[in-house]
């Protein structure tokens, strides 16, 4: 028997489980199909390899969402102070929460807490079913909407299909939309770290000749590090012995927090430039990853995703509340330009950064560094740089703007 919604989502991770709950509390008969049943509960320690740094636009939407509670009592760690510096010149950056309204600029958070936070809502919301585990294996489009076939045979079908199923996106394929992008040749090798020094709820990020170097501050008192690296040395510090690899750290840090104590595990991400031709097909739209797959330099992937969830979610309940049917395609169009300039903005700016700090020849580098402080005693520019980054911009949907979209 086919089973029947308004919307179906795939993609259980951060970015989907959001557009589902967004939907959800819309009161639109949202499910949400998963290939892994997420885990909700796990021991305090070691924290989870996968941190992501959260603006304040997402977590206005996580607010929005209810999310934001259960988030904050598994533990998301603020930060204040954000200082950014080239390792081969004198150019530096900083931005301080005192600048703005705000008490911290963002928090670094687990990733497995938002998701399990978001599904923990999703459980709470009469109108979404969660499917899990459950992996699409076939999208057609017929007149009732979008068919989708799961690998246990199981069919079910949606007015509209919505998918956030990542990087790699399967529906993407099935839907036969394009990308353009290229590989970097870059590792984001991640690990959890002590370090001798506080981290003082301070993001720090260190610009080195093969990629930038951060230090992120957790709720334990340790730093997540995401280092971007050649594919060739990321797979060289890999296989270090653990003090081997704390010694070439500490050094890539230049002592900023003192001594390298401990590393848990390392894992490298390899990084791609990548977006989709198109956002949407007919009775179909992708969010996420699956759009769009950026460098994670200044950490906006999934605040970028969180941002197409609450534009893609407001669209569909606007036109279900202005009785227009959800086959139509102008709410669809109505996506695609609101979220794909923007997101093509910010993953350009992203990719030029990487390429600024990729290059050696001497004279750029002191512009680069001169570019560097001119931004930094600037107030006006830097208060926009700061706004940026923390996801304050013009155009933002209703749920980042902390009012209610249903
Ligand atoms: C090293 C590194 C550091 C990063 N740091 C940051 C940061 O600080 N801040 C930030 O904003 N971003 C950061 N990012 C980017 C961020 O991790 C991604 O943008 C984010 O995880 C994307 O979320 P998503 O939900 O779109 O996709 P995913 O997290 O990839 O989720 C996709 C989900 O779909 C499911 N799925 C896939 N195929 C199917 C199928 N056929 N059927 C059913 N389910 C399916 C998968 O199981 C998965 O749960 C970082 C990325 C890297 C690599």
């Amino acid at each position: 028997m086919t089973e029947r919604y308004e919307v179906i989502v795939c993609g259980g991770g951060m970015v989907g489980a959001a557009t589902a709950c967004a939907l959800a509390h819309g009161g639109i008969k949202v499910a949400l199909l998963e290939r892994f049943n997420p885990t909700r509960q796990w021991p305090p320690e070691p924290i989870d390899i996968r941190v992501s740094a959260l603006t304040k636009a997402s977590q206005n939407i996580l607010e929005m969402l209810g999310a934001w509670p259960g988030m904050v009592q598994r533990g998301v760690c603020p930060y204040r102070d954000m200082r950014v510096w080239d390792a081969r010149a004198d150019g530096e950056l900083h931005f301080d929460c005192a600048d703005t309204e705000f008490n911290e600029l963002g928090h670094l958070v687990e990733n497995r807490i938002t998701v399990a936070a978001l599904w923990d809502q999703l459980d709470t919301l009469p109108s979404a079913t969660c499917v899990t585990p459950a992996t699409v294996v076939d999208m057609q489009l017929n007149e009732n909407g979008r068919q989708l076939r799961l690998e246990d045979g199981r069919i079910l079908e949606a007015d509209v299909v919505i998918a956030a199923d990542g990087r790699d996106s399967a529906l993407r394929a099935m839907a036969g939309i394009s990308v353009t992008g290229w590989e970097y040749h870059q590792d984001g090798l991640v690990a959890t770290v002590t370090t001798e020094k506080s981290h003082q709820f301070t993001a720090w990020q260190r610009f080195l000749d093969e990629g930038p170097l951060a230090f992120l501050p957790l709720k334990n008192g340790q730093c997540s590090i995401v280092w971007t690296l050649s594919s060739a040395t990321s797979k060289n510090h890999l296989a270090l012995a653990d003090q081997d690899f704390l010694q070439v750290l500490e050094q890539a840090s230049g002592g900023i927090l003192g001594k390298m104590l401990g590393v848990g595990p390392r894992a490298a991400f390899p990084l791609r430039f990548q977006y989709a031709n198109s956002y949407i097909d007919q009775r179909f739209a992708l969010c996420g990853d699956a759009a769009h797959a950026m460098h994670p330099l200044a950490g906006q992937g999934v605040n970028a995703g969180l941002l197409d969830a609450a534009a893609i979610a407001e669209l569909v309940i606007q036109t279900r509340q202005e009785n227009r049917p959800l086959s139509s395609s102008r709410f669809l169009r109505r996506y695609e330009r609101w979220r794909k300039g923007d997101n093509l903005m910010m993953m350009s700016a992203m990719d030029a950064l990487n390429k600024t700090y990729g290059v050696t020849a001497k004279p750029l580098i002191g512009l680069r560094s001169a570019g560097m402080n001119r931004v930094n005693n600037t107030s006006l520019v830097k208060a926009y740089f700061n706004r940026y980054a923390m996801g304050l911009r013009d155009d933002l949907p209703k749920l980042a703007k902390k009012q209610i979209c249903w």
